[in-house]
Parts: C-alpha cells; structure tokens; sequence
C-alpha cells in the first residue's frame, strides 16, 4: 500500500487513514528532528508516540544515530519529554549497538582495548559493559615544537601500539585531529584483525542557517588511508534491527519506520522490508523530494508527526 509513493497522509479520508494505520503492529521513529530537536520536543510527536501505544496498542521504539549520548542516556531524555516507552530496550542507539557487537563477536578480545575517536558517551556505554578504551571525548593535537616525525616516533614506534587495540570505534568528534587520524590509521593497518566500527556515516548535519560536517566526514578520512571501509552501526545498516528481529519477534511487513531523513530514515525502512512515513520537520519536505527525484520517496508523507493524533 502506498509503496514509495509519497502520499500525502492528510490527502486522505480519515476512515482509509485509519485503516492503513492498522495495518502496523509496531512503530520505530527516528528522535532529532521528527520527536525533538535537541532536548526540545516537537509539537504534537510525543502525544502520537505515546496514543500510539496508550490507545492503539502498537510497540513503540526509538532509533537514532546519535552517538554523543549512551541509551540509558536517551531513555532518559525521552522519559523527561514525556514519552512513555517501557524501559530502554525500546531505545536502539549505536552506542549500544557497538556494545552489543563487540560483546558477541568472537573475534573481539575483551582483554584488549578500544580507541575511540568521538565522544565520551562511547566511553562511558563501553566502560559499562566493562570495556576499556581511551582517546574519547579529548583532544589529541601536535604539542607547540613537536613535529609529526616526533609524534609518529613516540606513539607508534612500539609494537603493542596497535597489538593491544581489538576495535576502532569511531562517531562525531568535535576534537578529531591530525594525530587522532594517524593513531587510526596505525592501528588499522598494522593489525589486521582490529574491528571497525562506526555509530553512522552521516556527511553533514544540515540546520536552518549552517551546515556541519557530521560523523561521515570523519569516517571517510580514517577509510581512506586505513584502505578499508567501517561498519556501520546505525541507519541504514539493517543489522541495526538484528536484536529486535532475534528477540522482539519484530515483523518488518507490520512495521512503520518514521523519520524526517530521506537518505537515512526512508533508505533504512527500504533496507529493513518497513513501510516508511516521512516527516517534513527536518530537512526534506515534499517539494523537496519533488525537486530532487534521485532521493528516495517514502511510501507516505505527513508535514509533522502531530498531525496524526486525530485518527489515532
Ligand atoms: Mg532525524
């Protein structure tokens, strides 16, 4: 129904709304930009997650690639807004997803370490798990006077550098460096069996009035002189949905992916068999897709997630 069509759900009657809306027994949306921006809800998002679930008996979750907080940070923050998920399960964040990977993958040693080039929220999910890593959440730059043969001598000239390292972990980084980008590469290309891992590949976190280089900027530095690329750890990957496949007894044929991101939030319901709803309170709107028809089209449209309260 509606397959990649864009429909404008506010195009239709409400009794057909009603009925597509049946046609789901679980709800996955995205949080910036289609619940919240930042710590600031979006009108109307919280009262349909929570209907949703109150009223309509659907599983809610929450997906977000952001990786500057842990889940139970997120849960947190969407407990404060007033949404009224079970418990954090209903939280899939790439910091847990990284946990969870490198926990169940055999070839992860736990008595090595992690180097982490993004922020202290990996730190502090790995730590939790029982993880040690370093480099998170702090400049590393040249000192006045170094010169990078002197930084590249005392850093890596020791073989246990790299050998004690079983993953790479990488997310945004407001601190990434020269040097962090040069221990990256050391340490992926002289260990093999290192893992490489991200929370996302998003290019570019687009505002009203500013664009920022995102995650993906720094990913792409690191793939190209480490000659390999990373592993995803959050949309589109559908790896993402593994857990919830293996364990919630997810069905992806009644599942709704929502977001406001065509490349990410549509592509990653596409990838995972979802229908997908588009909200325009992000970045795209259907003019947008219009004007660009290389994006991917959602099955279905609405200009804010609100709007889907009456016919909950
Ligand atoms: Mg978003």
């Amino acid at each position: 129904m509606f397959k990649a069509s864009g429909t404008n759900l506010l195009d239709l009657q409400a009794e057909q709304l009603s009925d597509w809306l049946k046609g789901f027994d679980t709800i996955i949306s995205d949080g910036d930009g289609t619940i919240w921006f930042d710590d600031t809800p979006i009108e109307g998002a919280v009262e349909v997650l929570n209907a949703l679930q109150s009223r309509a008996g659907k599983k809610v979750y929450l997906i977000t690639n952001n990786g500057l907080k842990t889940r139970h940070e997120l849960f947190q923050r969407a407990e404060k807004l007033g949404i009224q998920i079970p418990n954090e399960m209903h939280i899939i964040s790439p910091t847990q997803t990284i946990v969870d990977y490198l926990k169940q993958h055999k070839t992860f040693d736990r008595t090595k370490r992690v180097y982490v080039v993004g922020n202290a929220a990996i730190a502090r999910e790995l730590s939790e798990a029982g993880i040690e890593s370093f480099g998170a959440g702090k400049a590393e730059e040249l000192q006045p006077g170094d010169k990078w043969q002197q930084f590249v001598q005392r850093e890596f000239s020791t073989p246990t550098a790299a050998a004690n390292v079983g993953a790479v972990v990488v997310g945004w980084d407001e601190y990434f460096s020269y040097c962090k980008l040069a221990r990256a590469c050391h340490i992926l290309t002289s260990n093999p069996d290192c893992l490489f891992l991200v929370t996302n590949k998003d290019a570019v976190h687009k505002y009203p009035k500013l664009n920022i280089p995102g995650t993906g900027a720094i990913v792409a530095a690191i793939e190209s002189c480490a000659e390999r690329p990373a592993l995803e750890m959050g949309k589109p990957n559908p790896l993402v949905l593994e857990p919830l496949l293996s364990t919630a007894g997810l069905r992806p044929e009644r599942t709704l992916m929502i977001g406001d991101c065509c490349k990410i939030d549509v592509t990653f319901a596409r990838n995972c068999n979802m229908q997908s709803l588009l909200v325009g309170t992000g970045s795209y709107q259907l003019d947008t897709l219009r004007e660009n028809p290389q994006l991917p089209m959602p099955d279905v449209y609405l200009p804010k997630l609100g709007n889907l309260l009456p016919y909950i």
